[in-house]
Order: structure tokens, then C-alpha cells, then sequence
């Protein structure tokens, strides 16, 4: 039997215990840099199926990281997960709901978790197949940028000793049918950060405006010269997004407030584009409020950068995806979306390929988009998921460039 068919085999043996994982760590969703539960459940796994090395709590955050050796030796492929849920009530109505209050895996996060450790189990079953080592990343926090995600996995080393040559992996997708995996080249996801601002003017009666600074209607006057950004001073070939998301200001009817604050995210598909938002926000709110005589208070935090897949490792995820599950089964997605990944982070550093895994089906109402409270997958998806990884990190240690 060739490799591909006895991991496809070996995917729908193990797909009933894969569909138990995930539907445990459903019932119990953690949220942001609070996977506690989750992580431990997936170190005892990995522990269980005899993965070389497991670390927990890496770089005193939640995440866990496996090693499986290869009978030969090699370089070191890596394969992520992510293990966070969001603040939502689960509106799904399934026996395997959230069983805790308002915390939801409205983005599939535990079908990652439950995926990889999958992976692993049949990895430490083909060790005589790999060539070098596979890397097993269980991240935290990928919901948020406040927490110790892949950005303080990267800066602790996770990608180091043994150095990881190329990293893969995947989000659940309801807009692709089960069965389906798609990516592209290039820009798949945009960068996604966040602004805040606060407009600073001079309270007064509302019947005499002349006395004060209005900061309502600088704030106005901000928000509109904001949107000029994207039309005016972005390259109209590069997409890119700015969106004021939250305004607050103002007690009553007859009062000329002392401040209005605003709050937005800006997205973009290029390193370029998205570098030059900050410089071009400030110029703007200083020019703006400064004709008026008001004043402002600016911060941009920086999230996440644009996810743009490595040619090389893509084609080649592409090709072997093909050969795994037939052509029919693999799309080249025509589009990135301007939705955003932290997996962008580890691609900054390696070469490696983030893959949409198809999980939508109608008759399992399964198409509702992620981060909503009636998102649930259709586990048929799941050894698909299994299958693919397992697939990509031997193929890649043993004919990847
Ligand atoms: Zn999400
Ligand atoms: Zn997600």
C-alpha cells in the first residue's frame, strides 16, 4: 500500500476516538492564555501515544510542544494547532455543547487541537517513514493580542533546537464543503491591528458653541478624513481596510462634551501597505484637530501581520494534498480574505503553508460562519484534517525544497 492510502486508512481507524477528543475539549472551551484544561488533556495525550518529548507550559505560557523522532535523520518539519475559545453562548443546541457559561470553540480551535493530536498519534506510528523530526505546536491565545500567542512562542524559541524548517496548518472552513481543502500561494489572510483615539476639545453649552471645542463634530470630521486613507493614499491594486468599529462621547442633548474617543482596525494584504497605516492615521488626526483647535491622543496596537504563504512550500502542500485526496478534493483558492491568523507569525520566520479545511455541509447545518454561536463542523472533516497533516510532514521532511 502506498503511504498516502495507509495514512487515509489509518485517519478513518482512529476518526471515532479523533471525534471524542474534539467533542470533549468542545464541552470544556478555555478562553485566550486560560487553556489550562486543554493543555493538559493534550500533554497527556501526547504522553500517552509516546511522543519523544513533551513540553508543557512553554516559556511559562499555556502552549505545549511535542517532538517525534524519525527512525531517520533529518530536518525538523512543524505542524500548529490552536487551543482557545472565544466569549460567546453556544446557540448550537448539540448534545456536545459548551457546558461552561458564555465561552464558546466558535472558531473550531478544539477541532485544531483535536486534528493534530490525531497527527501525532499516527506520526508516532510511521516513525520508520520520517526523515528528521516533527514539531508539534499547540498554541494558545490565538484569539487575542494581549496574550502569549505565537508571536511569544516565536520570541521564546519555539522554532528552535531543533530548528524548524517549514511549518504547516490548518483552520476548519464552513465555506468550503467537507471532503475539501483549499489555500493559495501568497497572501491568504491580512493584517489585522487595532487603533485607538481620543479627541480632545473644550466642553460648553450646546447653545454656544463658539465658547467651547467640539470634539463631536472633530470627531466627525476625523472619521471621514480617515476613510480618505484607503482611497486616497493606498495603492487602489492592494486591498486594504480601515474600519472605525466603536465611538463613544457625549452625556446629554444640550452638552458640548470635553472628549470623544473612537476606537477601529485597519487590514491589509502587504507588509508595505500595512507599515504605513500608523503614519498616515497621525497625519490625519494632527492635521484635522489642529484645524479646529482641539487635540488627540493616538495609539496603535500592533496585532498581527498579513499571512502570506511561502510559494514553494504551498505548491508543494498543493501537490501532495492532490496526490493524498485527488485534485477534485484540493482548491486554489482564488481569493486571500481580509480576516486575520497569527499563524502569519511563524510564516514570517519559516517557510510554510496555512490550508482551509473544508468543513461545511447544509444537511448537518454546518455553514454558519466561525465565531458565531450556532458554528459547529461537520466531523466527517476531521480524519480529512488527520490525513493531510500526517501526510504533509512526512512528504515534506522526505522531497521538500
Ligand atoms: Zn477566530
Ligand atoms: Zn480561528
Amino acid at each position: 500500500m502506498e503511504l498516502g492510502e495507509i495514512i487515509l486508512k489509518n485517519s478513518e481507524e482512529i476518526k471515532e476516538e479523533v471525534t471524542s477528543w474534539r467533542r470533549h475539549i468542545h464541552m470544556y472551551p478555555e478562553l485566550s492564555g486560560r487553556e489550562f484544561n486543554t493543555a493538559e488533556f493534550v500533554s497527556n495525550k501526547l504522553r500517552e501515544f509516546g511522543v519523544d518529548e513533551v513540553i508543557e507550559n512553554f516559556a511559562d505560557s499555556t502552549a505545549v510542544v511535542g517532538l517525534i523522532r524519525g527512525k531517520k535523520e533529518g530536518r525538523t518539519v512543524a505542524l500548529r494547532a490552536d487551543m482557545d475559545a472565544l466569549p460567546t453562548e453556544e446557540k448550537t443546541g448539540k448534545p456536545y455543547s459548551s457546558k461552561i457559561k458564555g465561552i464558546m470553540h466558535s472558531c473550531g480551535h478544539d477541532a485544531h487541537t483535536a486534528v493534530l493530536l490525531g497527527a501525532a498519534k499516527l506520526l508516532c506510528n510511521l516513525r520508520e517513514h520520517i526523515r528528521g523530526n516533527v514539531k508539534l505546536i499547540f498554541q494558545p491565545c490565538e484569539e487575542r493580542h494581549d496574550c502569549k500567542g505565537a508571536k511569544w512562542l516565536v520570541e521564546n524559541g519555539v522554532l528552535e533546537n531543533p530548528k524548524v524548517s517549514a511549518i504547516f496548518g490548518l483552520h476548519v472552513y464552513p465555506e468550503l464543503p467537507t471532503g475539501f481543502v483549499g489555500t493559495r500561494p501568497g497572501p491568504l489572510l491580512a493584517s489585522s491591528d487595532v487603533f485607538r483615539v481620543k479627541i480632545k476639545g473644550r466642553s460648553s453649552h450646546a447653545s454656544r458653541p463658539h465658547l467651547g471645542i467640539d470634539p463631536v463634530v472633530v470627531a466627525s470630521q476625523t472619521i471621514t478624513s480617515l476613510h480618505h486613507i484607503v482611497s486616497r493614499y493606498v495603492d487602489p491594486l492592494e486591498p486594504a481596510v480601515l474600519t472605525v468599529g466603536r465611538i463613544k462621547g457625549g452625556f446629554a442633548e444640550n452638552v458640548i462634551p470635553d472628549e470623544v474617543s473612537f476606537e477601529g482596525t485597519v487590514r491589509a494584504l502587504s507588509n508595505e501597505v500595512r507599515e504605513n497605516f500608523p503614519k498616515l492615521i497621525e497625519r490625519v488626526l494632527s492635521g484635522v484637530t489642529s484645524a479646529y483647535g482641539g487635540d488627540y491622543e493616538f495609539r496603535f496596537e500592533e496585532g498581527t501581520p498579513p499571512l502570506i504563504n511561502d510559494q514553494e512550500t504551498t505548491k508543494f502542500a498543493l501537490l501532495k494534498m492532490a496526490e493524498l485526496l485527488g485534485s477534485e478534493r484540493v482548491v486554489v483558492l482564488e481569493k486571500p480574505s481580509m480576516g486575520g491568523e497569527d499563524f502569519s507569525v511563524y510564516l514570517q520566520h519559516v517557510p510554510g503553508t496555512f490550508i482551509r479545511l473544508g468543513t461545511g455541509n447544509e444537511e448537518k447545518g454546518t455553514n454558519y460562519p466561525l465565531h458565531n454561536s450556532r458554528f459547529d463542523i461537520d466531523e466527517d472533516a476531521l480524519p480529512v484534517g488527520v490525513a493531510v497533516e500526517t501526510y504533509l510532514a512526512v512528504k515534506w521532511l522526505e522531497e521538500g525544497k
